[in-house]
């Protein structure tokens, strides 16, 4: 750790916190992964057999439902493999769910009995199954756990948050972000904090996880290896866009916008692969991306949500789109705003760019590109 945290949780109103705490749009995202996990996790246990007890871990796993789903999906997978291979013994479960010290880990045990009670509903196919789950506040940017505590390591949609703002950002004044036509310089910055992160990352779980042990991370990715010939992180642009026009309306400081930038990354296939294999304590065995369109949530919301989300005459279909992108956006980057910015200008800011969204959304189909890998620690 050392670093100084960026902390991403929300601060503001219940409506949007519900998207915060893991999103539609990232359930969306576990299920595309679905098949990798559970590959993996049938790779892994043919290779070592069966531990009697299953060691894992859930790191930045936020404080919603997709959180306890993932880990009841990896536990009905491995059930399923052990009546598969006729074993008789289910192991026992461990599970750390972690994320930073700020994240409502008291609305996740609310969680718990209910989901121990559902696990435990079909005796005749659990057997007495045993799951321990703890809550684990830390940063996964440095060490967590004892020497060799984990045979698995599940990570979905948190490794594309930096521990800090790249220093050398000076001259990124009217971005927010790296964007294609971003100077060289901007690009070196962020590539050099997402390289000293990732790799700190690698290390630590390299001495947490025992030898054969699997990680499975799911994050935010870049589609082509040099940056300025794609900008796949439009959205950051589009919120630059609002954020300028705010300047030039006099409703936030110049300077402010200059001196602000996302802590985020999106690397590309080769940095990972290069990363993984300096840093040396793992195999990379799968390298999959998939795309989720921006506004894949919005066919899933219910029609009450449709109806009270209609936008100014003549435009609802598009407005409607504009604000639940919006508001997935909004639930990771309104406390960082927020807190740079000051929270009076939050409210505005958002519907500002809804409309913006949802002016994009009419004549563009943007997906994030998204990308899983599949790590055996040596
Ligand atoms: N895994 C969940 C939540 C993703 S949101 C899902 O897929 O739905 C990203 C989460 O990563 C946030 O809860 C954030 O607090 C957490 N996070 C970001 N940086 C982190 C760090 N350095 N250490 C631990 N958690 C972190």
């Amino acid at each position: 750790m050392g670093v100084q945290e960026v902390d991403v949780h929300m601060t503001a109103g219940d409506d949007v916190r519900s998207y915060a705490n893991n999103s539609a749009h990232q359930k969306i995202g576990i299920s595309k992964a679905r098949h990798v996990l559970d590959e993996t996790l049938k790779e892994m246990l043919a290779d070592s057999g069966f531990p009697k007890c299953f060691k894992m871990a859930d790191l930045g796993c936020s404080s919603g439902p997709n959180t306890l789903s993932v880990v009841a999906q990896i536990i009905g997978t491995i059930e399923g493999l052990c009546e598969l291979k006729n074993v008789d013994e289910l192991p026992e479960f461990e599970v750390f769910l972690n994320d930073l010290s700020g994240n409502d880990f008291n609305n996740l045990f609310k969680l718990l009995p209910d989901f121990y009670k559902k696990l435990n509903d079909h005796p005749a196919k659990n057997k007495g199954l045993r799951c321990f789950i703890s809550g684990l506040p830390g940063s996964f940017y440095g060490r967590l756990f004892p020497t060799n505590a984990l045979n698995f390591v599940y990570s979905s949609f948190s490794l594309q948050w930096l521990s800090k703002i790249p220093d050398g950002l000076e001259k990124n004044k009217q971005d927010i972000h790296m964007a294609m036509a971003s100077p060289p310089e901007i690009f070196d910055a962020y590539a050099r904090q997402y390289q000293r992160d990732f790799t700190t990352f690698l290390s630590s779980r390299g001495e947490e996880m025992s030898c054969g042990g699997r990680m499975v991370p799911t994050f935010v990715g870049r589609s082509v290896e040099d940056p300025s010939t794609k900008d796949d992180c439009t959205h950051f642009k589009l919120l630059a866009g609002v954020l300028l026009e705010m300047v030039n309306e006099g409703h936030v400081k110049e300077t402010d916008l200059h001196s602000f930038n996302m802590p985020i990354y999106t690397p590309c296939k080769q940095e990972v692969e290069a990363l993984i294999h300096n840093e040396g304590s793992f195999n990379l065995d799968k390298f999959e991306h998939f795309l989720v369109p921006w506004d894949a949530h919005v066919e899933h919301e219910n029609t009450e949500d449709r109806a009270s989300a209609l936008g100014p005459k003549g435009s609802v279909p598009d407005y409607r789109r504009g604000k639940l992108v919006s508001d997935f956006i909004r639930a990771y980057t309104e406390p960082v705003l927020a807190s740079h910015f000051g929270s009076s200008i939050i409210d505005d800011l958002y519907v500002r760019y809804a409309k913006k969204l949802a002016e994009y959304l009419s004549t563009e189909k943007p997906s994030f590109f998204n990308v899983i890998i599949c790590l055996s620690k040596k």
